[in-house]
């Protein structure tokens, strides 16, 4: 509502106004379960404007359904998360301009196979956000330029690579002017010699100060990109820090394990 004393601050974070080191995600005490399953429990995360996080863990632990925790795809079962300065309420409006807000790209890319690279970045741009078609086809050209594709503004998913159409799907998602990108496990799918350019485009994104969320097995980009490491095993948390620490001299025995089965 109008009196929301929050507003101003969503706001801020929305308009990418707020201060590097702000958090602008807050998961406190979050516990997902989905019927008697615990996934995580008693989960505390901030992360703040700019930071790239990466979280690792094994396959099962719950990287997935946090980040879709984060953005409204799924419902938590207690604690609390806070976007942007307001607490994620699941009333469909709310829900809405948040999400519309939370940039998400998966393993599939899911871009519309009828619809041409441009039409597929400017869809939403005019139906959400409500902008005109000239400015969303321009829009949709400068993201394409910045991801490496003004070549391909005509073409069909279908005729493009795998990674390709993932860095169309990373700038259709820029296109809403997220306040942050949750990232899960964007390479996963491709063939090996595709991953670099799709990696190279997210860590351009992290020069540029966006904040990211991501979840991946590349232990070069976490080396390399991110600001901090979060290890989700065994129900939570189990480690995390700079990429040097958590990867290079784990603490925990739980990351120790993690780490001596993926070498
Ligand atoms: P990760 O991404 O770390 O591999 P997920 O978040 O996908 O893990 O899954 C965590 C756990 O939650 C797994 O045990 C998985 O089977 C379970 N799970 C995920 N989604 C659902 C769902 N919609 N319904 C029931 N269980 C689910
Ligand atoms: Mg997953």
């Amino acid at each position: 509502s109008e009196n929301n004393p929050d507003q101003s601050a969503q706001d801020r974070f929305l308009a990418g106004d707020a201060d590097k080191g702000e958090s602008i995600v807050q998961l406190r005490g979050v516990t997902k379960k989905f019927g008697e399953t615990v996934v995580f429990s008693d989960v505390d995360l901030e992360v703040g404007v700019s930071e790239v996080v990466v979280l690792i863990g094994p396959s099962g632990a719950g990287k997935s359904t946090l980040l879709r925790c984060v953005n409204g795809l799924e419902e938590i079962t207690s604690g609390e998360i806070v976007v942007a300065g307001q607490t994620l309420s699941y009333d469909q409006k709310h829900l809405n301009r948040i999400r519309s807000r939370i940039g998400m790209v998966f393993q599939s890319f899911n871009l519309f196979p009828h619809m041409s690279v441009t039409e597929n970045i400017a869809v939403a741009q005019r139906d959400v956000l409500g902008r005109g078609k000239d400015e969303a086809i321009q829009k949709a050209h400068s993201l394409l330029e910045r991801v490496g594709l003004s070549h391909k503004a005509d073409a069909y998913p279908g005729s493009l690579s795998g990674g390709q159409q993932q860095r169309v799907a990373i700038a259709r998602a820029l296109a809403m002017d997220p306040a942050v990108m949750l990232f899960d496990e964007p390479t996963s799918a491709l063939d090996p010699e595709l991953v670099g350019e799709v990696l190279a485009v997210m860590k351009d994104l992290a020069e540029e100060g966006m904040t990211m969320m991501c979840v991946t097995h590349e232990m070069r980009f976490a080396r390399r990109v991110a600001d901090r490491v979060v290890l989700i095993a065994d129900h939570g948390i189990a480690e995390q820090g700079p990429p040097d620490q958590v990867l290079d001299h784990p603490v925990t025995e739980r990351a120790q394990h993690f780490l001596s089965e993926l070498s």
